[in-house]
């Protein structure tokens, strides 16, 4: 208990000297600031980030660490560079060893102006899930060897290492941290690799930021968009009362920050899953959730055996408050209908083209007869008969070439109309005399 005091204590004292840093910005006295810095020990917590993990930064709510993927590249993490020192504000990139090694002058500038330096991988492929360890091994060790190269300082980089596109594996994690290396997923992201506005960047964050409270923010350094919506980010940060927590590696210089177990602990609520039913808890040690198989008794059947029966003079009341309300008699699906034919009705009329309204009345030709060809067209039906056809029982004429007859149309003859499309609606016209007369009408 006094060990518990003592850490909050400790806490509680960082906090305030944190707080009293981020009113000292040189040039803006309005700025964000770094509220404070915590250092966390890799050895001791492995794997962060509520997206995938059970463990994610001891931050306490309304705080907020920020991060930056896959670069250096000019001009944009300049640009963030810029913004950031402007602010006051201190972050984590996780750089790409390749681009590391291509900008060495922006590393050495996100290490000077306080940032941390972490490894995203040497080359920053997308099959970190499925990639043998020794692959994802070499990735891991030749970033940190190209970051640490770039710096000229090996201990300027901390042992901190995000998965490319998160995409984990248990034996990758494992190696991480066998080697002591601190695997970093996320809290919540802001989309900013897709293609979206600055402006939506800056929504995505803070909507997620708002609905989780607190946690590890993914950006990416080397986005037009994160670059030109910083400024609004980190303004509505402020308006909004949120702190930005700067992490760094526990060493001699910066002694571990006290924590407690449970700080460390991802707790979900129903607001971090954005109201998204079930919730599912989630705790260290507690074996996956495994749902029972409904029964019939959750549908409100209560005798069920083959026959689907209605519930009785017990289950046909609804229980509410101190008050049963009767219910009316219910019927469960599915229910057997008994269809009873009517005897006089066994032959049913033939239907009348009139009772489709048609507009046209095809020509019934008789059955058996052949289907005139044009002279000198070998195979090709005359479209007229063809029409005709469509609609008889007429046998298909089947030694006849596969032709259409649009293949046989003249290049210079006008061009069709053009033929509806979708849906047509055909209001049928005044029947002709002749036509009355063709179907026996008159
Ligand atoms: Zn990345």
């Amino acid at each position: 208990m006094r060990s518990t005091v003592a850490a909050y204590c400790l806490l509680a004292s960082l906090i305030a000297v944190g707080s009293a840093a981020a009113a000292d910005c040189p040039g803006n006295p309005g700025a964000l600031g770094t509220s404070r810095t915590i250092a966390v020990d890799p050895n001791e917590h492995h794997l962060l980030g509520s997206f995938q993990y059970r463990e994610s930064l001891p931050l306490n709510d309304r705080e907020v660490v920020i991060t930056f993927d896959d670069g250096p590249l000019p001009p944009y993490s300049n640009r963030i560079l810029d913004i950031l020192a402007s602010e006051c504000v201190k972050a984590t990139f996780f750089m790409v060893g390749r681009m590391a090694h291509s900008y060495p002058q922006l590393v050495k500038r996100t290490h000077a102006d306080g940032h941390t330096l972490a490894n995203h991988s040497q080359n920053h492929p997308f099959t970190f899930h499925k990639m043998s360890v020794d692959h994802a091994a070499q990735e891991i060790e030749d970033g940190f060897a190209s970051i640490r190269a770039a710096l000229g300082d090996p201990n300027g980089v901390s042992r901190f290492f995000r998965i490319p596109g998160l995409l984990r594996q248990e034996a990758v994690e494992d190696y991480l941290t066998s080697k002591g290396y601190m695997t970093w997923s996320v809290d919540f992201m802001a989309d900013d690799w897709t293609r979206i506005s600055a402006n939506e960047v800056v929504r995505r964050a803070l909507m997620r930021l708002e609905a989780r409270g607190k946690g590890i923010l993914l950006l990416h350094d080397i986005k037009p968009a994160t670059a030109l919506g910083l400024p609004t980010l980190l303004r509505e940060l402020k308006a909004r009362g949120f702190k930005v927590v700067h992490v760094v590696q526990a060493s001699p210089e910066h002694p571990k920050t006290a924590t407690l177990p449970e700080q460390w602990r991802v707790v979900r609520t129903a607001r971090d899953d954005n109201g998204i039913w079930p919730y599912v808890p989630i705790g260290p040690g507690m074996p996956e959730p495994v749902l029972e198989t409904p029964s019939v008794n959750n549908f409100g059947i209560i005798d069920f055996a083959g026959n689907y029966e209605h519930p009785g003079p017990r289950g046909d009341k609804l229980r509410a408050g101190d008050r049963d309300i009767p219910l009316p008699p219910i019927s469960l699906w599915p229910h057997s209908a008994r269809l009873v034919g009517i005897s006089s009705a066994e032959v049913m009329p033939a239907p009348d083209a009139s009772y489709f309204r048609y507009s046209r009345v095809w020509k019934q030709r008789a059955p058996g007869a052949r289907i005139a060809r044009k002279p000198g067209k070998k195979g090709v039906k005359d479209s007229a008969t063809a029409s005709t056809a469509t609609h008889t029982s007429a046998p298909k004429v089947t030694s006849a070439p596969k032709v259409t007859t649009r293949s046989v149309r003249s290049t210079n003859a006008p061009p069709r109309p053009p033929r509806p499309t979708g849906h047509q609606i055909q209001l049928p016209k005044q029947p002709t005399a002749g036509l009355l007369q063709q179907i026996g009408l008159r």
